[in-house]
């Protein structure tokens, strides 16, 4: 699904200075897995969720989704490609303030061209999903941490897409509040098979996924296979190896 070769990303702030962000990144992504990205801050996290997302591109290097290269397409291929194939998540929620709850939702299905009552049919639905249906009307500011991440999570949903890229998901929200958006991932992988990429601090978190990726300095220094622990994950659970790291 996801096979990016030999990325090198920088950044030009003074030409002919750069600087060389991401070095030589090789990583790839199965259809249907669920990996964390961890790492400093200033690693390059970031850096390389914008690629992965199709906002940005790489300096050299291949980046291949779903069997076509990134790196050769035009502007409005790449935005075609980020409303169908991808659904974001971020740290700060990034809801439109004077869209209710409804309407953000609504908007990516707006971009792609559904009509008015499919769209708020399917915008119902996902609200549903994460339990939002009373707060259709709420406008952001009338909802908590937790909800808006809720909103965003639907919204991220609304084109059906194969992946979800989530950067810092839970960075924003209190340990009880990232445990619901974190049960909401797994809840959508298990479920729909959602390729999710978590970039994430907090490495119990991390833990839950199948792969940890960690990142320094714009390289990968070490990528871990996590078992498979269905029985452990989400909230009042026994996981042997958890009393270790955690
Ligand atoms: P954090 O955990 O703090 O979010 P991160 O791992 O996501 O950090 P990035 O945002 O990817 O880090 O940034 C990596 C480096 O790239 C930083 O040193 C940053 O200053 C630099 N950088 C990021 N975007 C740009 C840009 N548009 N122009 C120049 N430098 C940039
Ligand atoms: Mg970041």
């Amino acid at each position: 699904m996801i096979e990016i070769r030999d990325l090198v990303k920088k950044f030009y702030i003074d030409t002919p200075n750069e600087l060389e962000i991401l070095k030589n990144i090789s990583l790839t992504v199965g259809k249907g897995e669920f990996i964390s990205i961890v790492g400093a801050s200033g690693s390059g996290k970031s850096t390389l969720m914008n690629v992965i997302g199709a906002l940005d591109r790489p300096t050299s290097g291949e980046y291949i989704l779903d069997g076509a290269p990134i790196q050769n397409m035009s502007d409005l291929e790449l935005s075609d490609i980020r409303n169908r194939k991808i659904g974001f998540v971020f740290q700060t929620f990034n809801l439109i303030p004077r869209n209710s709850a409804l309407k953000n939702v609504e908007l990516p299905m707006l971009y792609a061209g559904m009509g008015s009552r499919e769209r708020r049919e399917k915008a119902e639905e996902l609200l549903k999903l994460v339990g939002m249906e009373d707060r259709l009307d709420h406008l952001p500011n009338e909802l908590s941490g937790g909800q808006k991440q809720r909103v965003a999570i639907s919204r991220a949903l609304a084109n059906d897409p194969a992946i979800i890229l989530a950067d810092e998901p839970t960075g924003a929200l209190d340990s009880v509040t990232g445990r619901m958006v974190m049960d909401l991932f797994h809840q959508i992988h298990e479920t729909k098979g959602t390729t999710i990429v978590l970039i994430t601090h907090n490495y119990e978190l991390a833990e839950e996924t199948d792969r940890i990726v960690t990142l320094k300095d714009g390289i990968i220094i070490d990528e871990q296979i996590r078992p498979k622990t269905p029985a452990s994950i989400g909230s009042g659970c026994q996981s042997e190896e958890r009393g270790e790291n955690g």
